[in-house]
């Protein structure tokens, strides 16, 4: 079956209420009613969900979606509904007598779209084999491989999709883009000859940013005084440090509430409410929160930590100017922070992908040219040129000839026999008179003071 643009584009106002296509949804739907086994890479707010929902709607059968968490699942059951369409999810928060409803619905082939979760699954063996299938949706596709930010053992049971039903396409969804992760996703699922759609991942309303973590409160207050009434989220990396964030913006006038995982699920959906209808602007929270939520005007996004990948972080930056208008993303940086993660995936099963992403993210960081550049690259998307909306794009690094000092500092270091902090190695080039230095008795060895002229954070 082809279907062309003049038989879907129907469908797409009448169901959704939209008169065009986002890039790249077209395509991905025209090769999944075309039977082909499609892999869709397109960044967060891309509108991934609407290429499988539309597919199913063009299909006769039942679209089987495979989605990660229930809450996204029952948002988008929830708008589809609202729409007419029939569609319904199944998990273990719902009461017997709705289960039932739903299982009874999907066996009399009158859902179009059914949502569940891969832990689920098995649990339908029997019906799916009795059931018209129009496609299988695998969203979040990432978490089928370990070389992702969101591994989930679960989702490694979906290669044997292909396997039992190999005439029914499969559509892998993800915003998780490295060619690595995308190899491994169509491979896990058995779809070789999936036909990959790459969207750009630029999105160039979005102001990079990256400060040294030092005084951070205080930089987010000036922030915040040049941004009234702007709404914006803060992602730490601890539960504590959200409350902690939390207390000290309301103390001084602004309203922001803390979201983490250790809140009860209706604290959680209190605040996100008050975020969505804007009556609570700013959101500290860990990185739990955001995903899947749809609101539109968030100006700003800060890292009060540094992230442990690019993914997560270009995800997070992805929920701030979704309405195209300019939006800011602050990153914080500290090496502490590096270490702290590095600590964290040393406990990993999966360390060595971790570190590896860690260090990519550090680089990012630490990045003397374009942000932005670096960011595409990442992704795989070939650029050169600057972006002009980045912090250093802005206000690029001066450069000078280090020669002298950076010898006075290597002759400082071996002098301290590589045995002491950087803190330490900085204080004693500087002459520094304090406890620590004179007690080890570093006044008396040559390059002390040897950079007396330079100051400590330049
Ligand atoms: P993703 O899963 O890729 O992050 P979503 O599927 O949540 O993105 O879609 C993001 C937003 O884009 C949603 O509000 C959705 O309704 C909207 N959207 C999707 N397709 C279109 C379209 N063709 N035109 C306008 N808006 C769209
Ligand atoms: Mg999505």
């Amino acid at each position: 079956m082809t279907s062309t643009v003049q038989e879907l584009l129907p469908l797409l106002k009448t169901h959704f209420g939209y008169d065009s296509f986002k890039p790249n949804q077209l395509s991905i739907i025209e090769d999944a009613l075309n039977k082909k086994d499609v892999l869709a890479i397109m960044p967060t707010g891309g509108g991934k969900s609407l290429c499988y929902q539309l597919t199913a709607l063009a299909l006769e059968g039942t679209a089987i979606v495979i989605s990660p968490l229930i809450a996204l699942m029952k948002d988008q059951v929830d708008v589809l509904q609202a729409n007419g369409i029939a569609a319904a999810y199944y998990n273990s928060s719902q009461s017997e007598e709705t289960r039932q409803a739903i299982l009874q619905q999907l066996e009399n082939s009158e859902l179009k779209l059914f949502y569940v979760a891969p832990e689920s699954l098995g649990f339908f063996d029997s019906i799916l084999e009795n059931l018209k299938i129009s496609l299988f949706a695998v969203d979040e596709a990432h978490c089928i491989s370990s070389w992702g930010h969101d591994f989930r053992p679960a989702y490694t049971q979906l290669g044997s999709l292909k396997k039992r039903f190999p005439n029914i396409p499969v559509m892998a969804l993800t915003a998780t883009a490295d060619r690595t992760t995308q190899d491994d996703i169509a491979d896990q699922l058995k779809i070789p000859n999936a036909e990959r759609h790459l969207a750009s991942f630029n999105r160039p309303n979005l102001y990079l940013d990256v400060k040294p973590a030092q005084d951070r409160i205080k930089h987010i207050l000036d922030f915040l005084d040049d941004r009234p009434n702007e709404s914006g989220i803060i992602y730490c990396l601890s539960r504590k440090s959200t409350e902690a964030i939390a207390q000290k913006l309301q103390k001084a006038g602004f309203k922001a509430k803390a979201y983490h995982a250790g809140m009860s699920s209706e604290e959680r959906s209190k605040v996100q409410e008050e975020f969505i209808t804007d009556r609570v602007p700013i959101i500290a929270a860990t990185i739990a929160f955001g995903m899947g939520i749809d609101k539109s005007n968030v100006r700003w996004v800060i890292h009060y930590n540094l992230p442990k990948n690019i993914e997560g972080y270009y995800q997070e930056i992805g929920r701030g100017g979704r309405d195209g208008l300019p939006a800011h993303a602050l990153l914080f940086y500290s090496f502490a922070d590096v270490a702290q993660l590095r600590r964290f995936i040393t406990q990993s099963e999966n360390a060595d992908v971790e570190f590896a992403k860690l260090e990519r993210m550090q680089q990012f960081a630490e990045a003397l040219s374009c942000r932005r550049i670096a960011l595409l690259n990442y992704f795989g998307e070939q650029v050169t040129k600057g972006c002009g909306n980045c912090d250093i794009c802005m206000s690029p690094p001066a450069y000078f000839d280090a020669t002298l000092l950076a010898q006075k500092v290597c002759s400082g270091v071996a002098r301290l026999r590589e045995r002491e902090p950087m803190g330490m190695v900085i204080d004693v080039l500087r002459g520094a008179q304090n406890a620590q230095v004179l007690e080890r008795g570093y006044q008396n060895i040559k390059t002390y003071g040897a950079i007396k002229d330079v100051s400590w954070l330049d």
